[in-house]
């Protein structure tokens, strides 16, 4: 995301504080996707702390920017911008104005059952 970031939007100084915090946010909100569950327990199973099989799974670098929609454009409140990121738990395109600076947040509520 970083690598990303300082490419196409050289404005937006990642080294300040609050947008390390912004970045942390953001990037911590995605691996919090359910989609992410077996890549964390792979974590865990793979060093051999527990013993389990796991299921087959994507990267956030996979899922969130390897998408294959080129010229994806902001599905939020229709912006019509470049998406800059797919989110993990909406799926929708994003720019990076509303993931990054508006701070794109889901309010799914998961089902546990
Ligand atoms: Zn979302
Ligand atoms: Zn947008």
């Amino acid at each position: 995301m970083e690598d990303k970031i300082r490419r196409m939007f050289p404005d937006f100084k990642i080294s300040t504080r609050a947008h390390i915090g912004c970045l942390l946010n953001q990037a911590i909100e995605q691996l919090r996707a359910p989609r992410y569950s077996s890549l964390i327990k792979h974590a865990f199973i793979k060093p051999g702390y527990i013993d389990q099989d796991y299921d087959e799974y994507q990267t956030p670098d996979h899922y969130c920017f390897n998408f294959s929609k080129i010229g994806a454009r902001c599905e939020d409140n229709d912006c019509g911008k470049l998406a800059f990121i797919r989110c993990s738990w909406c799926e929708k395109f994003i720019c990076f104005n509303h993931f990054i600076i508006k701070l794109h947040s889901c309010q799914i509520i998961i089902d546990c059952k």
